[in-house]
């Protein structure tokens, strides 16, 4: 019995433990990935990127879903970016305090000027 509300005790700190967790939103996948310096990567979850369709890769696009997409687009050569060539992560101006992947794309697509 004492072996019994002791494990009913641990599983009650375990979900006390696990609600605050989430309350704080350090856990689930709707938070952003931090970079190792500088600004977080827009995550999965991020509203805007759900809004966008954003992914991180067009490897992962599914072109029947997304018909606007076209082959060569992606955030590095896209005019809402911010960043250098070569660079793994841009800022992107839809997406204010974070980077975007180089190789991702979204809806906003624009292609920079030639
Ligand atoms: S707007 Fe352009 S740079 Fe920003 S996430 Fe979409 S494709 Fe990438």
């Amino acid at each position: 019995m004492k072996d019994l509300l002791s494990r009913r005790q641990a599983l009650k700190s375990l979900a006390c433990g696990a609600g605050a967790l989430l309350a704080a939103g350090t856990v689930g996948a709707d938070a952003a990935k931090p970079a190792a310096s500088g600004p977080p990567h827009v995550g999965a979850g991020d509203p805007m990127a759900v809004a966008l369709a954003y992914v991180e890769s067009v490897q992962n696009i599914d072109v029947k879903k997304m018909p606007s997409y076209k082959p060569g687009q992606k955030c590095a050569n896209c005019l809402q970016s911010v960043g250098k060539d070569g660079d793994a992560w841009v800022g992107c101006k839809l997406f204010p305090g974070k980077v975007v992947s180089a190789e991702g794309w979204c809806r906003g697509y624009a292609p920079k000027a030639a």
